[in-house]
């Protein structure tokens, strides 16, 4: 199938590892120009050589702390002027702390959603224009499958990612007519960094080995497994495509089963 999504220009955020990154690398594997926001610039720089390597029309380093409103804007700019435009912006964003409720102050609830909800919002500012230039867009938040099943100790990311399917829900519908389609996708465990993190805290809160961790993570996934980030990159690729212009404001679990939601 053609995707058509050579020389489409992408930005993706919170690039550099995990989901994120296997976006990035799957736009790139279609021939996409991708631009990589995040962090660190080494590890930017040694994805962009990954990019290359895929097959990236053209590839840009962007140095972006989602925490930082200043980095945002001019974030999009940069990749702005390289591409001459902006296609697709795959909003991914580093997860929330695991905490019960009682534990998390309102320091943490104002951390998430100042990492998680207001870059969005930000970012959305910065790159609707230049969709809205060319009648044709593709937005995609990486949320988690948290927005259609609740998680223990997962308060903070299942709320605050609701408000970023409330977003979606909203753009959607304001800019279908401008051929801007914009989505969620809400991954269950697939085997990254982020995942560790929350295998470890079940560890230590729980006094569980790795295995019984890993098997309570896994315990209602009827797939049985991790998933692989590369997997969910593919869907990334196809939703950003010239193919998905008759889909928008979805909220799709890829999730192994484990949402049981229709
Ligand atoms: P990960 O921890 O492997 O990678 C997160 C990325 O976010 C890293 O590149 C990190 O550097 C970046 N990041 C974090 N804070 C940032 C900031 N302030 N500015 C810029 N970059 C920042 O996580 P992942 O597994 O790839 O998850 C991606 C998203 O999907 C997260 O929001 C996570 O909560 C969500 N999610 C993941 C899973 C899973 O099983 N992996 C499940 C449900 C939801």
């Amino acid at each position: 199938m053609e995707l058509g999504l050579k020389g489409k220009r992408a930005l993706v955020t919170a690039a550099s590892r995990g989901l994120g990154r296997a976006s990035a690398l799957a736009l790139a594997a279609e021939g996409a120009c991708v631009a990589v926001a995040g962090r660190n610039p080494e590890a930017m720089a040694s994805l962009v050589e990954e990019l290359r390597a895929a097959g990236a029309s053209d590839v840009c380093p962007v140095r972006m702390d989602l925490t930082d409103r200043s980095s945002l804007k001019p974030g999009v700019d940069q990749a702005v002027e390289r591409f001459g435009g902006l296609d697709i912006f795959v909003g991914n964003t580093g997860g929330p702390v695991s905490a019960p409720f009682l534990d998390v102050p309102r320091e943490g609830w104002e951390a998430a959603l100042n990492e998680s909800l207001l870059p969005m919002v930000d970012l959305c500012h910065a790159v609707l224009p230049h969709m809205q230039a060319n009648r044709w867009g593709r937005i995609i938040f990486i949320t988690t499958v948290g927005v259609k099943i609740v998680q223990p100790n997962m308060v903070l990311s299942d709320s605050v990612r609701l408000a970023v399917v409330g977003l979606a829900k909203s753009l959607s519908i304001e800019f279908a007519h401008e051929g801007i389609m914009v989505n969620c996708l809400c991954p269950g465990p697939f085997a990254t960094d982020r995942m560790e993190y929350l295998v470890r805290s079940s560890m230590e809160r729980d006094g569980l080995d790795r295995k019984a961790a890993e098997a309570l993570w896994l315990e209602e996934v009827p797939v049985g497994k991790f998933g692989n980030p590369e997997d969910f990159g593919a869907i990334v690729a196809t939703l950003a495509s010239e193919r998905a212009g008759f889909i928008t404001g979805t909220a799709i679990a890829l999730d192994g089963g484990k949402s049981r939601a229709y």
